[in-house]
């Protein structure tokens, strides 16, 4: 198994840096945010998932020396051709919050009929150095559909969107721990956590 006495963790996102440190438990020890060792957030400039939680975990290593964790994530709508993809958090422009991102989907997808299926992303990449050249990787997704209204008050970003259980609900609709037991994310961090337990 992988010793990571100290980790460090390349993200400023408090919930992120929990839901972490409890699915890691027992296979990393310390996770420590970036931004407590001063680490300055690099510029997200690759096209996939992938190629930007590299760039950030590199980029963490390299600042502090240590073994680092980077996460990226998004929305993919087929009709869209996996368009927010990488610009999920950037949608509707650089500094655009939630309800300007969920506008924008829906006008992007006001001529298309239901069910427009998507799925959400997340890529995790842990790096033992820098230039590691066998980053661990671990990806989830999880699979819905775009609402044609917003419902639900829980979750983040698009979750008010994003209909899960055949259109039952959406996934602001489902508790936190529901929503971390189906959620990419979840995904990501169970296999994650397996690939540790045997590296
Ligand atoms: P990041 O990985 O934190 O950069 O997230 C990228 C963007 O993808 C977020 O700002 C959201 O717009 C979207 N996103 C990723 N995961 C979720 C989720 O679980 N719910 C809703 N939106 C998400």
């Amino acid at each position: 198994m992988l010793t990571l006495p100290r980790l460090v963790v390349a993200t400023g996102n408090a919930g992120k840096l929990r839901e972490l440190a409890a699915m890691l438990d027992g296979v990393a020890g310390e996770l420590i945010p970036q931004s407590a060792l001063g680490v300055v957030s690099v510029e997200e400039t690759e096209s996939t998932f992938l190629g930007n939680a590299l760039l950030k975990a590199r980029h963490a290593a390299r600042v502090t020396g240590l073994p680092a964790l980077a996460d990226d994530s998004g929305l993919e709508v087929d009709a869209l051709q996996g368009a927010p993809g990488v610009w999920s958090a950037r949608y509707a422009g650089d500094n655009a919050d939630d309800a300007a991102n969920n506008a924008r989907l829906l006008t992007a997808l006001a001529e298309v009929p239901t069910p427009r299926t998507a799925r959400y992303r997340a890529v995790l990449v842990l790096v033992r150095t820098a230039e590691d050249p066998a980053p661990l990787i671990a990806e989830g997704v999880w699979e819905g559909a775009i609402a044609c209204a917003p419902r639900g008050a829980g979750g983040f970003g698009y979750d008010p969107l994003f209909l899960v259980e055949q259109g039952a609900r959406t996934a602001a609709e489902l508790a936190p721990d529901e929503k971390n037991r189906y959620s990419h994310r979840g995904a990501a961090l169970a296999q994650l956590r397996a690939r540790l337990l045997v590296a």
